[in-house]
């Protein structure tokens, strides 16, 4: 088997690389080195991928990279070969000495693939470790933008999502159609290998995933040709998503088994939509309520009026203000705000008046209002000056 790297090395990072560094590091060379990026020279790329991810695999687990501090990359007494003690738990980054297991195609890069599309969803590690048993899928993270008035109103819209599904050749199971899974051989179908071990603290019985099956405990001879015998594909579906009345800002709809398929029978994840909420040209939120400034003539202010004040959901209301309105004041109209998503107590709208002093007046609008000024006693308007006169 080949030379190996140091693992620090292969990662950049010093001896001493705190936890957040590897992490930064891995992603990093995990994108760099990504097959799929790297379609002119891919053999190369996945033999750089599969480095660092058996370097992250490592020194990311504290007693691993204990123990590859100690003992260096073979173990305490050398048994590299086919895992060695650094393997990936379930086997899939797992060097088995003949190149690298399950790498000839794409096929088996599924589960690569997940691991480094988990980055973009913020969810890192879920996939890093591999469990023996029934793993949920991975969740989804999505975001969606809706208008003011569908946040108000609620509103159920499609939104497209972009998720392994059961390949339809295979139904999943990976095997051309005509042919079948057959128990793996190298581990008679139990997805685990024993091994005895001298070590220096004497004879070590381990039991490790079969690097043949990666765990499975059964191999396709033929892969499907849809999926290349990963028994899933990707797909774009679209998903009706329920936005409730009331939802805010910043507010996630959680949609259970709508994520990744699980493995080994495990339930699929979720898909998790988090709403932005466009602006509004007229109203703004504020908790429940809706704020909107409205505004009237002078001599709505001054004689009071009744006003028609536009609701969000399209509709108006007819509101009374008093005679003398001074600029500025609030006036609140009772359950016409924000429904509750989870309770079903509803806002107020709440309108603040603006005066709107008259800019231009016909002749006859001004005549009235001099004669109006002059009932209430005021100076004529004043000669103009000089600036420092
Ligand atoms: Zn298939
Ligand atoms: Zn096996």
């Amino acid at each position: 088997m080949a030379e190996k790297r140091d693992y620090y090395e292969v990662l950049g990072v010093s001896k001493d690389a705190t936890d957040e560094q590897l992490k930064k590091a891995y992603r990093k060379l995990a994108k760099k080195y990504h097959p799929d990026a790297n379609l002119d020279n891919k053999k190369e790329a996945e033999k750089k991928f599969k480095e660092v991810n058996e370097a992250y695999e490592t020194l990311s687990d504290p007693q691993k990279r204990k123990m590859y501090d100690q003992f260096g990359p073979d173990g305490p007494q050398g048994f590299g070969g086919a895992g060695g003690p650094f393997g990936g738990q379930g086997g899939y980054y797992t060097y088995n000495g003949s190149g690298f297991d399950g790498f000839d195609g794409f096929g088996d890069f599924g589960d690569l693939g997940d691991i480094f599309s988990s980055f973009f969803g913020g969810g890192f590690g879920r996939n890093a470790r591999k469990s023996q048993g029934p793993r949920k899928g991975a969740d989804i993270n999505l975001r969606m933008d809706i208008t003011f008035e569908q946040a108000f109103l609620g509103i159920e819209k499609e939104i497209s999502v972009t998720r392994n599904e059961e390949c339809t050749t295979c139904h999943g199971t990976g095997a051309k159609p005509g042919t079948s899974v057959t128990k793996c051989s190298t581990c008679n179908g139990t997805g685990k290998v024993r091994q005895v071990q001298n070590t220096i603290l004497g004879q070590v019985q381990t039991t490790r995933t079969c690097s043949n099956c990666h765990g499975t405990g059964e191999v396709i001879k033929e892969p499907c040709e849809t999926c290349g015998g990963k028994g899933t594909v990707r797909k774009h579906p679209k998903i009706k998503v329920k936005i409730p009345a009331g939802i805010d800002n910043g507010q996630t709809v959680v949609l259970r088994g709508e994520g990744e398929p699980g493995e080994k029978g495990g339930p699929k994840g979720d898909l998790y939509i988090t709403l932005r909420i466009k602006k509004h040209s007229i109203y703004t939120r504020q908790g429940k309520n809706v704020l909107c400034d409205i505004p009237i003539t002078i001599t709505q202010a001054t004689l009071g009026a009744e006003l028609e004040i536009p609701l969000v959901d399209g509709t108006k209301a007819k509101y009374k203000i008093p005679d003398g309105t001074q600029t500025g004041t609030k006036f609140t109209i009772k359950g016409k705000g924000f429904k509750g998503v989870h309770s079903s107590s509803q806002g107020d709208l709440i309108f603040t008046v603006i005066v709107q002093t008259p800019k231009r007046l016909s002749k006859e609008q001004r005549e009235l209002l001099t004669k109006l000024a002059k009932t209430m006693n005021e100076q004529p308007p004043v000669k103009k000056r000089g600036l420092f006169g």
